[in-house]
């Protein structure tokens, strides 16, 4: 199992989610980063967010850069890096298709949000 495949089964990917790749680095002032690239497959479609809506593959329109602090992973630092992908709904137009690793609008993955209610 390499690096990526283990960081896909650690965050619970599912397909056309997947960890693209795991890059730990030295950052400046001695700190010690992980970073975590998501990417979809390919010519992935998705559901249209808007509550209530059937179109349940929507092609891309564009993508979107985000980046979201992690957990820390032992002495690293984690961030998770995803082009977001904007899809195209017949009905509702251009929308942001939601992070399934993160809640609405934030910057924090769940799982950290989850450890920093409970420190
Ligand atoms: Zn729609």
């Amino acid at each position: 199992m390499d690096t990526s495949h283990l960081f896909t089964a650690a965050l619970r990917l599912q397909s056309p989610w997947k960890v693209g790749s795991v890059d730990f680095r030295d950052a400046d002032g001695g700190r010690q980063e992980l970073r975590i690239m998501i990417v979809f497959e390919p010519g992935a479609r998705f559901p249209c967010p808007e509550t209530g809506c059937r179109e349940d593959a929507c092609p891309v329109h564009d993508r979107r850069a985000r980046v979201w602090r992690h957990l820390d992973f032992f002495r690293y630092k984690a961030f998770i890096h995803a082009a977001m992908p904007r899809v195209t709904c017949p009905e509702h137009g251009v929308r942001t298709v939601p992070a399934p690793w993160a809640g609405p609008g934030g910057g924090f993955t769940l799982l950290f949000e989850a450890w920093a209610v409970e420190t």
